[in-house]
């Protein structure tokens, strides 16, 4: 596996892996991503191999702009609203896809929908545009795992399961995309994430919660697990813990390993913070991360719904 900064030489050379069938990791506002050809059934199945993920668990397709949206799934009014305020950005839109569409069956767990976004980074978009197909792009990690930030959590996690990592940095938002279903006349959150679901339904009215959508890795009730075990809403660790605060942190004892996810309390910075301190902590191999009470409000909403997934029974 190489590292390599975002030239336009490395972009070629992403661009050519991709063609050929070969996995390219590369940054996203959100997280960083496990690209394959969206197209290609065997680029797919490698992808599916490299994380360790379950086959009927859908991708998301990524790609450089609407008008490429356009040609993968079919729009209606809410899906028009949402892309021309929220792309390119952490919004998923799963809608019905259009006849002809390029994603492979596989990529699709067979469904009839697809989930499509443009993200907000500017590597990722030239990379899209340079490669001119859609990329399927789950986050860069074994299934299961905490979601890689930086180029360096890739390669920790991935190893030489990943041909290319294109490193830009770390991510922006730090939290997955949000993904909104659109496929049915009700609008479904299917998954908190980068954009408040507030501001979603501020512009197309009353999402209701998924209740049994799809099981997805993203969606079982383990997931984004560090090795550590996780105690939630905890004001302060015990021996043996590490901390993760939010806002100013308690008095510990000198041997407890603690972040605070933002001194002052900025849900934004939290987000950006939480996978790469979960890692870092993790690291310092204690039992159990004690978390700090997180607000549910914006994007605290997103953050609770990670941490109660990485700490739930395994
Ligand atoms: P990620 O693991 O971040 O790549 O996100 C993929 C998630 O998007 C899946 O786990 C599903 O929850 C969701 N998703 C993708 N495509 C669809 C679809 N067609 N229908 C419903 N959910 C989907
Ligand atoms: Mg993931």
């Amino acid at each position: 596996m190489t590292v390599a900064k975002p030239s336009s030489r490395t972009l070629a050379r992403a661009a050519a892996l991709l063609a050929r069938g070969r996995l390219v990791a590369f940054p996203t506002e959100t997280v960083y991503g496990l690209g394959a050809a969206a197209d290609d059934a065997r680029a797919v199945l490698a992808l599916y191999a490299a994380k360790g993920r379950p086959r009927f668990n859908p991708l998301i397709a990524h790609v450089a702009d609407v008008a490429a949206a356009r040609r993968l799934v079919r729009f209606d009014a809410r899906a028009e609203i949402l892309a021309k305020a929220f792309w390119p950005g952490p919004l998923t839109l799963v809608l019905p896809r259009a006849a002809g569409g390029a994603v492979c069956a596989l990529a699709r767990a067979n469904l009839d929908t697809l989930g499509v976004r443009v993200p907000d980074h500017a590597v990722a978009l030239a990379l899209l545009r340079r490669f001119g197909r859609a990329i399927v792009a789950p986050s860069a990690n074994r299934s299961g795992r905490l979601s890689p930030t930086t180029a360096q959590a890739v390669q920790f996690g991935l190893g030489a399961r990943v041909d290319l990592v294109v490193e830009g940095g770390p991510c922006r938002v730090g939290l997955e995309s949000t993904i909104v279903d659109l496929s049915t006349a009700q609008a479904t959150l299917l998954r908190e994430g980068g954009i408040a679901h507030a501001a979603i339904e501020a512009l197309i009215g009353k999402l209701a919660q998924s209740g049994s959508a799809i099981k997805a890795p993203g969606m079982l009730a383990s997931h984004y697990a560090p090795r550590a075990r996780l105690r939630l809403d905890a004001k302060d660790a015990r021996s043996g813990e590490a901390y993760l605060g939010f806002g100013a942190l308690p008095k510990l004892a000198n041997d407890i390993p603690a972040l605070s996810l933002s001194p002052t309390r900025d849900l934004a910075q939290a987000a950006h913070n939480l996978f790469g301190y979960l890692q870092t902590l993790d690291r310092a191999h204690v039992q159990c991360i004690a978390v700090a009470p997180i607000p549910a409000t914006g994007l605290g909403a997103a953050i609770r719904d990670r941490l109660a997934r990485a700490a739930a029974p395994r």
